[in-house]
């Protein structure tokens, strides 16, 4: 290991996890995540570490518990800057838990200062004096007003944030950002002589955010969702290189594994499909029958993997998932089917896979924990948001390449254009 890393990072949950790495390879910084907090050593020399925590909706002192064990790690690894990553929505509730981890986070670096903000322009969070927008509308017009676990009906950052901590919340508002680093900083200063230690800040463009940048440089800990990630490598002296992104060369066979019933998912099966590609459908009353799908989906994959990439799917139009859910409890056809899907993605890099795509974020995390995967080295992006990552697990040690899709993203050909991505 080298001196140790630059940034390290604690994300509160798996795909914003990703969302942040890929922004930072994309910003220049090499980069791993980490499913939970690890256990051993790092395997890559990098730059920063994205812990991926699944703390966005636990109880307030399980996730400040959590972020601190992932704060202790991160500074044993040499981290000089800390980042708190959360939703670009600001995902919470009047009790957390966003507030209270930055409150546990400042006590325990002994910070006096730190930004709150989720602007992420290229995803369309942007925000205005205070007021966090989603596309063109207000956050709580925006349909996270009806978010089942974390709605969100005020829109005003300041007002949301300073419920949930006991510091008080200033706000760096759009004049002071579009006047660049000076301007911020006397800011600061003004807000800490008002006894303000928290500042959300307003950004509407990526510019914004890379004028915010260098007021950041000295600040031990950076609050935010995955978009100011692109300016803080400069602060190290970082600028965006493709080899940054560069993973080993791919091997093996190919197959992606889909749990997702978004619509982009969706269609990206359709069009696998309409390609001529082999592909497979799981269905999940067989699974509840007790038929062992798992063994005949390998069997059908081991017959046709051979002519390039298979697709095994649980995808299906909200008709059909709502009959499944309507027999067999909307939770226990979630588990079932993920837990099926994780077993075919074992058995898949059994027979030989080292090429594998997995579509849908719950989908993501149950193929991840059967393979037994602890860290993701991130490497160059497919579509926005959607990194090649690369693995060493214990079924696979020369390695795994790995995408992870959530729901929503990608173009509609992802699952042919993802391996022609990868590097052979
Ligand atoms: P996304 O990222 O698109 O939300 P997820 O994997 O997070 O995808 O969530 C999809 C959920 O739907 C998972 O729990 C999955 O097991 C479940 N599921 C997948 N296919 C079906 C199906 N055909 N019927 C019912 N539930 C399904």
């Amino acid at each position: 290991m080298s001196a140790g890393i630059l940034l390290g990072c604690i994300a509160d949950d798996f795909t914003g996890a990703t969302d942040l790495a890929n922004n930072l390879v994309r910003a220049g910084m090499r980069v791993v995540q980490t499913i939970g907090v690890p256990r051993g050593p790092l395997n890559d020399d990098v730059d920063a570490v994205v812990v991926a925590l699944k703390s966005r909706t636990l109880p307030a002192a399980e996730a400040v518990s959590q972020s601190l064990q992932a704060l202790r790690w991160l500074r044993s690894q040499g981290a000089r800057q800390i980042y708190f990553k959360y939703c670009s929505t600001f995902d919470s509730l009047p009790t957390g838990n966003i507030g209270p981890v930055i409150d546990a986070l400042m006590d325990a670096m002994d910070c006096d200062f730190t930004i709150a903000t989720p602007a992420f322009p290229d995803n369309h969070r942007t925000v205005f004096k205070g007021y966090l927008f989603a596309g063109d509308v207000l956050l709580n017009e925006s349909g996270m007003q009806n978010h089942p676990l974390t709605p969100m009906t005020d829109p005003n950052l300041v007002r949301v944030l300073q419920a949930q901590t006991h510091r008080k919340v200033g706000l760096i508002d759009y004049a002071v950002v579009a006047q660049g680093e000076t301007a911020i900083r006397e800011r600061i200063a003004a807000l800490k002589a008002e006894g303000a230690s928290i500042a959300i800040v307003d950004a509407v463009s990526n510019d914004d955010l890379l004028r915010l940048g260098p007021a950041l440089a000295d600040m031990p800990l950076v609050t935010a969702g995955s978009g100011v990630a692109i300016a803080l490598p400069a602060n190290f002296g970082l600028r965006p290189a493709s080899d940054t992104a560069a993973l080993p060369p791919a091997t093996g066979l190919r197959a992606i594994v889909s749990g997702s019933c978004s619509a982009a998912t969706n269609a990206q099966v359709v069009h696998f499909i309409a390609a001529g590609h082999p592909a497979l459908a799981i269905d999940p009353l067989r699974i509840a029958a007790g038929e062992d799908i798992c063994a005949e989906a390998l069997a059908w994959a081991g017959s046709h993997i051979g002519g390039g990439p298979v697709l095994l799917y649980s995808t299906a139009e909200p008709a059909a998932i709502k009959a499944v859910q309507g027999r067999l409890g909307v939770e226990q056809a979630g588990s079932m089917v993920e837990q099926t899907l994780a077993a075919i993605a074992r058995g898949l890099v059994e027979m030989g896979v080292r090429q594998l795509v997995v579509a849908g974020g719950e989908t993501s995390g149950a193929c991840v924990h059967s393979l037994q995967i602890g860290q993701l080295r991130i490497g160059g992006q497919i579509d926005p948001g959607v990194p090649w990552c690369h693995a060493t697990p214990p079924l696979a040690p020369q390695g795994l390449h790995i995408a992870l899709k959530s729901g929503n993203f990608g173009s509609r050909d992802f699952f042919t254009s993802a391996f022609t991505r990868l590097r052979t």
